[in-house]
């Protein structure tokens, strides 16, 4: 029997964030097997120039890739991120926050959640869920999550992401990739040639110039050419679930504490205003639905916001937001990673990271000689989970809020997926998170909205009965005591920049 031919090849169609992170990844993964990797992208066609907040997986991908950590902070005007606060979501003065890493330790195996409710359905434990958690701590003290020239337990566990520049991200991942022998070509596809069978043969770039390859990535952004365009794969919408489909953004200067957090502000009119603190500036976004705001009155809103400590550096942009993903990413002989891929507006900073895992999983189920159904078919259903549970997950931020305003309310009642509402119903009744198969979001961050929610188990879980109620009080109390005497020994964020950013300072 003869093996189909090997994968020697790959054509990235696309050079925003998704395109380098793809081509840098892939590169650097599959070096022994001597895949050689090209990246083309339009020379007319802008990227995006979004997707400044990460999550944890983006401290994974920098060490599986191998760098320094300082470097590629210095590159991509980075800082840390370790929570994510929302103000005024639940109702007008209302704060509540998403710290990353878990809250305390585990108890015999369950969230410390259990045994905190326990305590406060018993009228003992007062204080949010999120005050025992470091990352809020340091995140509301403004605090740096290592010493200034040392690491940390925060750092070792890696529970903690950056704020970055997304022009920048690009241009240093391309630096790398080139750098391991990526091709870097400049055209816009024009055509797509198909074979018989509807895979890719190749795609004309204008001037005569034809490309092709093994396997072929689209990081065509929204416009999916590749994905869509030529093989024609159908797009899974959400938007009735999740109604924000704009977004108006515009950079500012630096604030001069520099938030180790994303602020998420909720807005009267609608959507939500986002701002994240970069080392050198503040990127501000307002996410909105056009069914509910006008584009003129979005601009002006994200405006008003700037403050009078601030100013604009750019004029606001509106962008377009597309919400869902696809039904096949891997299609044939083309895979769609990025916003080819799916998108799911970005109050959670998933945008990178399910670029990262599209990317991470092709390695995890690279077929290495042709292209493998079987294989196929497990990334599929393996990114097709993590989107679903994304989604889910931002639907929930929406569920609980009080406000009484047209967008709040429709949000609010937007029909849950079967998968939302099964979490929910188990939850309601004794506070259980069934493990999430794909897990992008640990039981402890659902733990976390919730409560910022104000949504509470009918009764705590019967296991809570068994360790003695002072214990339990002792533990949250030391808890709160170790967070704070780690808190007083860490630098403030701004003077750990400084050190990292020496040009800044
Ligand atoms: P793009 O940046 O759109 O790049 C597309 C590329 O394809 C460009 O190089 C273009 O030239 C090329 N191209 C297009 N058509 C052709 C063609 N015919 N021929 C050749 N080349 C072509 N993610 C996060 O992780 N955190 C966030 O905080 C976050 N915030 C976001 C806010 C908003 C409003 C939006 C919309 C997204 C946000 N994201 C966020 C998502 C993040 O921006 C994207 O996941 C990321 O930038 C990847 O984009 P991309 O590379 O897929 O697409």
């Amino acid at each position: 029997m003869s093996l189909p031919p090997s994968i020697g090849s790959i054509l990235v169609v696309g050079g925003g964030s998704a395109g380098w992170i793809a081509a840098s990844y892939l590169a650097r993964m599959l070096r022994r097997q001597r895949v050689r990797v090209t990246l083309v992208e339009s020379p007319d066609i802008g990227t995006i120039g979004v997707g400044e907040a990460t999550i944890p997986s983006m401290v994974r991908f920098v060490r599986a890739m191998g760098l320094d950590e300082a470097e590629f902070m210095r590159r991509v005007a980075g800082s840390y991120k370790l929570a994510i606060r929302f103000s005024d979501w639940i109702e007008d003065g209302h704060t509540y926050w998403h710290p990353f890493g878990p809250v305390g330790p585990r108890v015999a195996g369950n969230d410390l959640f259990h045994y905190w409710f326990a305590r406060r359905a018993a009228g003992a434990a007062t204080a949010p869920y999120s005050e025992y958690a470091l990352q809020r701590l340091l995140a509301e003290a403004g605090k740096g999550p290592r010493p200034l020239h040392a690491t940390s337990p925060i750092i070792d566990a890696g529970a903690y992401a950056y704020h970055l520049d997304a022009g920048a991200l690009a241009a240093y991942l391309r630096e790398i990739a080139t750098g391991d022998g990526v091709e870097h070509l400049l055209g816009e596809v024009q055509q797509v040639e198909l074979t018989p069978d509807g895979s890719i043969a190749g795609i004309g770039i204008g001037g005569g110039r034809r490309l092709s390859a093994d396997l072929y990535i689209d990081c065509t952004g929204f416009r999916g050419v590749l994905a869509e365009g030529a093989l024609a794969d159908p797009w899974i919408d959400w938007n009735h679930q999740l109604l924000n489909d704009r977004a108006v953004v515009m950079p500012v200067t630096r604030s001069d504490e520099v938030p180790p957090y994303t602020h998420s502000t909720a807005m009267p009119g609608g959507g939500w205003v986002w701002q994240i603190a970069l080392a050198t500036r503040t990127g501000m976004g307002y996410v909105h639905s056009s069914a509910h705001v006008d584009p003129d009155r979005a601009a002006e809103t994200l405006v008003a916001q700037v403050g009078t400590q601030r100013r604009g550096l750019a004029d606001p942009r509106l962008l377009r937001m597309r919400i869902g993903r696809r039904t096949r990413f891997w299609n044939r002989n083309c895979v769609a990673i990025g916003l080819a891929g799916g998108f799911v507006e970005p109050i959670e900073s998933t945008g990178l990271h399910t670029t990262l895992r599209g990317v991470e999983l092709l390695f995890e189920y690279w077929p290495g000689i042709g292209i493998n159904p079987v294989l196929r078919d497990a990334y599929n259903d393996r990114l097709g989970r993590i989107f679903d549970e994304v989604r889910d997950f931002i639907m929930l931020h929406y569920r609980f809020t009080r406000r009484t305003e047209p967008f709040w309310r429709d949000a609010r009642e937007v029909p849950l997926t079967p998968s939302l509402e099964r979490l929910l119903a188990l939850y309601d009744e004794f506070g259980q998170i069934e493990p999430v198969e794909a897990n992008v979001f640990a039981d402890t961050s659902y733990y976390l909205i919730l409560d910022g929610s104000g949504r509470y188990p009918k009764r705590p879980h019967p296991r809570t009965a068994l360790p003695p109620a002072r214990d339990i009080d002792e533990t949250l109390a030391g808890l709160r005591r170790h967070n704070a005497v780690i808190a007083e020994t860490l630098p403030r964020h701004v003077d750990l920049l400084d050190v990292i950013h020496p040009a800044n300072s």
